[in-house]
């Protein structure tokens, strides 16, 4: 019995040959990714998962921002100016790695460096972006607290006025590389006179700031995740986003990173098939490779056709973000579907790991573990499926 592949037969994880499809650069932009974390994330990541350490971060962005990652789809301020589709790619290699290190750098590109980018001012975006787009400075984005997650409207975090300044009270919560940052991106209500919900660009060594970090996670084990206090915070008038009132500033910054999301997802996905499918064709039982047995080649076919799909999905709204074309509904449908069809094949190939799927000595049950963050950050599926349900009813069914 043959246990190869057909000759010519395509990549496990391109069955459809998107990569013919790709301009020479964006794959030498993705085999640079590649590299970088194969060097300088794959021979460390199961240790810090198991450790539930980040202890490289710092050293970590540097490497990245060498190579032009951090922000990479912004322009000026040292940002790389790539494309959307040249972002995705990365997203896709870098949680091909591990969605923990992918977080560091949708957060720090995606959230708090895009926030500065889009909605700062000249001198918040001199001061921060060459920093964070070198790796040199590490940023965070707050929203989300311990009591409103989906609904961050209802936020309690308040911003008064004080002569000129601003004083920040409250907290946040499960704010990725909160701990280790030295600027947050802070979302707080100003009141009604001021605009309702503001943006603040936080130094996190202002007095009463402080960040302790959430220990004890089952998921994203080696990304820093913490929760940020805000007790009285005293920021000068122009520490504020001078424009943007009301949730259009934040939730602008999460759709950028729920695309990297629609990407990022599929690596983990990627990374489980390869896993899945050398190891079915190795693991003999019966006398046969299980990869023999018509039930597993259904699971892998399975993983493939879906993993496949999402690329093209993943492509096509890439595509669309850089001809200026995405709508915010098509990141929601692409968040829901890669990250729900993701997980699903990162499970159903611990299953053809069996025993064996469990154990860090693999890949497969910390990609697994992981997507559950990620199926809950950037907007729940269920929100994700609200948003669609309300394009096609005109009903709004979460307010
Ligand atoms: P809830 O909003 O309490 O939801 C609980 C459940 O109820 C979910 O299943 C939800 O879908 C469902 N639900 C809620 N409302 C409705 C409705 N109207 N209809 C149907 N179902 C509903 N936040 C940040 O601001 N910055 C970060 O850097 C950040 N990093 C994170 C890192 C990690 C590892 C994790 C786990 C979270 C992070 N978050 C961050 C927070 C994340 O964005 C929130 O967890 C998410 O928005 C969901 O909020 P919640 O956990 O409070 O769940």
């Amino acid at each position: 019995m043959s246990t190869t592949a057909p000759k010519g037969s395509p990549h496990p994880g391109d069955l459809l040959g998107i990569d013919d499809v790709l301009s020479d650069e964006e794959k030498a932009i993705r085999a640079t990714v590649r590299q970088v974390c194969e060097r300088v994330v794959d021979p460390y990541i199961a240790d810090w998962f198991e450790r539930g350490e980040l202890p490289a971060a710092r050293e970590l962005a540097k490497e990245f921002g060498q190579v032009g990652l951090l922000g990479m789809h912004l322009t000026g301020y040292g940002c790389a100016g790539m494309s959307a589709v040249d972002y995705g790619l990365a997203c896709l290699e870098l949680e091909a790695s591990d969605s923990g290190i992918r977080s560091l750098v949708s957060v720090q590109g995606s959230l708090a460096m895009f926030a500065i980018w889009r909605w700062g001012t000249e001198e918040q975006k001199q001061q921060w972006l060459p920093r964070l787009a070198a790796g040199e400075a590490i940023g965070c984005f707050g929203l989300t607290e311990p009591d409103h997650g989906s609904d961050p409207g209802s936020m309690r975090t308040r911003a008064r006025k004080d002569g000129t300044d601003w004083v920040l009270n409250g907290a946040k919560m499960w704010i990725t590389n909160g701990s280790i940052a030295d600027v947050a991106v802070v979302w707080a209500n100003a009141g009604e006179e001021h605009g309702g919900i503001r943006g603040f660009v936080v130094p996190t060594d202002t007095p009463g700031f402080s960040a302790p970090e959430i220990k004890h996670k089952m998921s994203l084990r080696a990304s820093v995740t913490s929760e940020l206090v805000l007790d009285g915070v005293r920021l000068p008038a122009d520490a504020v986003f001078p424009e943007v009132r009301g949730l259009k500033g934040p939730l602008s910054c999460l759709n950028e990173a729920r695309y990297g999301i629609v990407w990022g997802a599929l690596g983990a996905a990627r990374s489980c098939l390869e896993s899945a499918r050398t190891y079915s064709i190795e693991r003999q039982q019966f006398g046969r490779p299980i990869a023999s047995f018509q039930l597993t080649q259904a699971k892998l076919a399975n993983m493939a056709v879906e993993l496949a799909n999402g690329q093209l999905l993943a492509l096509h709204l890439g595509r669309r973000k850089d001809a200026g074309t995405l709508r915010h509904e098509q990141v929601s449908v692409g968040k829901y579907n890669n990250i729900t069809k993701s997980i699903e094949i990162c499970r159903t190939a611990r299953t053809i790991l069996g025993a064996n799927g469990i154990s860090l000595e693999y890949p497969v049950m910390r990609h697994a573990n992981n997507l559950e963050s990620v199926l809950t950050y950037e907007g729940t599926a269920e929100m994700h499926t609200l948003v669609v349900g309300q394009v096609l009813t005109g009903i709004a069914a979460f307010r």
